[in-house]
């Protein structure tokens, strides 16, 4: 058993002082307030959410992509074009180190937990390796080097549009008819037998864009209850698209044909009018926010007030990886929000302050997108913890929700000291606990990456 105490401690009931937890077997099975220091002493402790979205190959694509094409309107789908040429070139060894090194960075943000939306599944060419989940494998392998919780999300991709033409040339890979993803889908779940208790297998259909409507229904079912993903609602041709092919606008068309509940997440949600906002929030259904991506492609702004006004859940994922930075990706909706609206503070209420709403928000909704039993202090929960440090200059004569505004809106991430993954602790005074390795194995992918590009 371990036993941490901190100075400040955010439980569900609010903001606590000198409280003890204690760990066993990957949980929290006590927490104790107003004790004297007893075990690991900290500055102050709060739930570390899931990361809820991510394609870890993305990262190695940063910076890549910031020169104007050809295309006048240069635009999500110039981006889209790199990334399949990029992708022509990964092989499975360069997937896990660069899924490891992903995982590395959540974990050192105070994510404790990576949804991996996991798309990459065959040989350049689009002929599946001799082991159909062998990209799926190598997800796991990472998680297991990098210590991370894992939700894995084996994703079904068929078709290049809504017209259900074939795959273009740098979507081959992606590729399965259902009966083949069926056994992906098995596959994958044995991948991640080797990873502890809290790993969780999910299911993801890519996008209306890129699966048969009615195969959404029998994926689902395949799911059985656990986390089902879908990218939605994202960019307006997207919109234009489904809008001619079905004659409803996406969010609209699910929420029609699907029946989304909590087990569902939506992905973006940038493109909703007023009535779709409130009637997925209504749903139960998370959105799984990307804000730093979804500023990086010019997706739009998601409808935050209204989506929150009608109890909406929201998770936090860092989806092309650009920057894994948690701290900035609740930063960048709120200011999304101002700059839209000509206003302040904008998703705080009399009770919580903006920091804190956003956070608690995320872990809510990350915990729930995940299917994990996480996103809060409480006995019975897996271990996901992060501790920031007390004694930081932007922290100094702060307390209660102004330490997560202090973090928020004038800090960084720099500000975490420790994370705690199921009770794993893997962020040490700032850094992972294998940070030389896992960077150097990065480094040797990304080289004979860039140069073969
Ligand atoms: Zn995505």
């Amino acid at each position: 058993m371990t036993t941490l105490w901190a100075e400040w401690a955010l439980l569900p009931t609010g903001w606590a002082r000198h409280v003890a937890v204690e760990m066993a077997g990957g949980r929290v099975i006590r927490v104790t307030r107003d004790c004297d220091p007893v075990g690991e002493r900290l500055g102050i402790l709060l739930p570390a959410p899931a990361n809820a979205h991510s394609h870890a190959f993305q990262r190695a694509m940063a910076g890549l992509t910031e020169r104007r094409g050809p295309n006048p309107n240069d635009s999500f789908w110039t981006w889209r074009q790199l990334m399949f040429r990029f992708l022509d070139r990964l092989d499975p060894d360069q997937i896990e180190a660069i899924a490891a090194f992903v995982q590395m960075e959540m974990l050192e943000a105070g994510y404790a937990c990576n949804v991996e939306f996991h798309y990459l599944h065959h040989a350049p060419g689009g002929v599946p390796y001799a082991d159909l989940a062998e990209t799926s494998a190598r997800i796991a392998a990472a998680a297991e080097t990098s210590g991370i919780g894992l939700t894995l999300l084996p994703v079904h991709y068929q078709f290049g549009g809504l017209d259900q033409r074939p795959l273009g040339p740098g979507q081959i890979r992606f590729g399965n008819d259902l009966d083949r993803f069926a056994r992906l889908y098995d596959g994958t779940g044995k991948a991640i037998g080797r990873l502890g208790p809290d790993s969780r297998l999910g299911l993801a259909p890519h996008s209306l864009r890129a699966v048969r409507a009615e195969d959404l229904a029998p994926l689902r079912a395949m799911a059985g209850g656990a986390p089902f993903h879908m990218h939605l609602a994202e960019q307006i041709a997207e919109v234009e698209e489904v809008r001619a092919a079905t004659g409803q606008r996406p969010v609209n068309w699910v929420l029609e044909h699907l029946l989304p509940g909590p087990d569902c997440c939506f992905i973006h949600c940038t493109q909703m009018t007023p009535e779709e906002t409130e009637g997925l929030a209504r749903s139960g259904a998370v959105a799984g926010l990307c804000p730093i991506t979804e500023s990086s492609l010019g997706d739009g702004i998601f409808e935050g007030l209204r989506w929150f006004g009608a109890g909406g859940a929201v998770a936090i994922g860092s989806d092309s990886n650009i920057r894994i930075a948690l701290a900035e990706e609740l930063r960048t909706l709120d200011y999304s929000q101002r700059l839209r609206d000509h206003s302040r503070a904008a998703l705080a209420t009399a009770e919580l302050s903006t920091g804190r709403r956003l956070f608690q928000a995320a872990c809510a909704g990350g915990a729930q997108a995940a299917g994990r039993a996480s996103g809060a202090i409480a006995e019975g929960n897996w271990a996901d913890l992060m501790a920031l440090d007390a004694e930081h200059v932007d922290l100094a004569g702060r307390s209660g929700d102004t330490l997560l505004d202090a973090w928020i809106f004038a800090g960084d991430d720099r500000m975490v000291t420790d994370v705690w993954s199921a009770g794993r602790h893997l962020v040490r005074e700032g850094r992972h606990i294998r940070r030389e390795a896992i960077v150097a194995a990065y480094r040797k992918a990304t080289a004979s990456l860039m140069e073969a590009l």
